[in-house]
């Protein structure tokens, strides 16, 4: 059985190997967030277009300003002023942070480090040449290539793209992800379950975690627990560019996901993972594209969309598989948990010192939804622990949508 690590990385080789170009739109710089950028972005001009004050001060000729020199202030600068005139020999300006230095200075000085009379300007330490200036062009030369195809944009990058002009962005199209849910005992939201019914929660959780994947979900309902019915509906969700399927991957006489894509000609890389829940997990290929059969049970499905699909988006998407967010916490309680797979346990994680401090939550198991509503992590307990202790240094894998 693979470990999480190897599945993950079976998907993103797989996936890679078969990652093409993908269709680009031409998408507004306001609703580009999470896009992957499919062009390069240039600068327009130089950054900055002028010798930029970083601080409120005095421009000065920097070997003029010694300690317990005293200059005239001959005006000011504010930011946006055109500055045409030189620093005149002897005197200063005064400039305000983001205002452009005159020729001649080649410093600024913070007004901290003066005090003044009138137009009598009062240094009380000694100016560097170049402190407290950001030189034209420093930051980019023009025409530099800022951000490039296969970026995802994120504020910074939008940010970036908004300063140099280009609101207009070719990003790749979302991959279209179809969600097929199966059970006979699933029942459409916004129907009435019968008392041994469920509503079909997996294709909500599943079609939100397929839009923060970067993808944009196609949910194609429930199919039944027949070859037929479900060999119909994998058949459509063939057409996306992906498939997810919940449920049925188990051992039960009536989980027949894996028999009815292997009917439609899939190859699979894995039908099982080291870890609880979720240990059933499918991945595979079928026509062309990548195929998911997670677990019904509801946590299970989504730490394994976590965990093999969400990498996938990202390579259909044209950018790199980001990596897991996982971080380092301090375990606030001792535990004790089954060894032989890994578990990911709902937990809470609290930035209260330097270390956080995470705390697993009582839990039912997979069909806990409610406690994984409370968590904002899960704690990976590895295969070969049975206890662990309070204080222990422990990974916790974030819930990127509500940290
Ligand atoms: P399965 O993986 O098909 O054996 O399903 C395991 C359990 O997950 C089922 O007994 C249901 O309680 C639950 N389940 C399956 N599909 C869904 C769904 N679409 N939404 C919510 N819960 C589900
Ligand atoms: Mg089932």
């Amino acid at each position: 059985m693979l470990t999480y690590e190897q599945a993950r990385n079976k998907v993103i080789e797989e996936v890679g190997k078969r990652k093409g170009p993908r269709a680009t739109a031409v998408v507004s710089v306001w609703d580009a967030l999470g896009l992957v950028l499919a062009q390069e972005v240039k600068t327009d001009r130089e950054y900055p277009p002028f010798n930029r004050s970083t601080r409120d001060g005095y421009a000065v000729r920097a070997k003029e300003a010694a300690p317990g020199a005293q200059l005239k202030c001959a005006g000011e600068i504010k930011a946006g002023d055109t500055v045409r005139e030189a620093l005149a020999a002897g005197t200063c300006l005064q400039i305000m942070t983001g205002a452009a230095v005159p020729a001649g200075a080649d410093a600024v000085v913070m007004i901290e480090h003066t005090s003044r009379e009138g137009d009598v300007v009062r240094f009380d330490r000694a100016a560097q040449p170049g402190q407290n200036i950001v030189p034209r062009g420093s930051e980019a030369a023009s025409a530099q290539t800022v951000l490039t195809p296969g970026l995802r944009l994120g504020y910074a990058e939008l940010a970036v793209a908004a300063q140099v002009g280009a609101v207009q962005l070719q990003c790749a199209q979302r991959p279209r992800v179809a969600i097929l849910s199966t059970g006979d005992e699933v029942v459409l939201i916004d129907k009435m379950p019968g008392p041994f019914q469920i509503r079909n929660s997996n294709s909500v959780s599943l079609a939100a975690q397929v839009r923060i994947a970067g993808g944009e979900p196609v949910v194609l309902g429930n199919a039944a627990d027949r070859i037929e019915a479900l060999g119909e509906k994998v058949e459509r969700g063939l057409k996306e560019d992906a498939l997810v399927l919940s449920g049925g991957v188990s051992m039960g006489k009536y989980d027949l996901v894996e028999s009815a894509l292997k009917a439609m000609g899939a190859e699979f890389f894995f039908d099982a993972v080291a870890i609880r829940p979720g240990k059933p997990a499918v991945f595979g290929m079928c026509k062309g594209k990548p195929v998911f059969g997670l677990p019904g049970n509801p946590v299970s499905t989504m730490v394994t969309f976590e965990l093999f699909v969400a990498p996938a988006i990202d390579l259909l998407s044209g950018a790199e598989a980001r990596a897991l967010p996982v971080l380092e916490a301090r375990l606030a309680e001792a535990m004790k948990e089954k060894p032989g797979l890994t578990h990911f346990l709902p937990a809470r994680v609290e930035w209260r010192e330097r270390v956080p401090d995470v705390k697993p939550l009582r839990w039912q198991g997979s069909g806990d939804i409610a406690a994984l509503a409370k968590a904002n992590c899960f704690l990976l307990v590895p295969a070969d622990r049975e206890k662990m202790e309070i204080g222990e240094s422990v990974s916790v894998l974030l819930r990127k949508d509500v940290v």
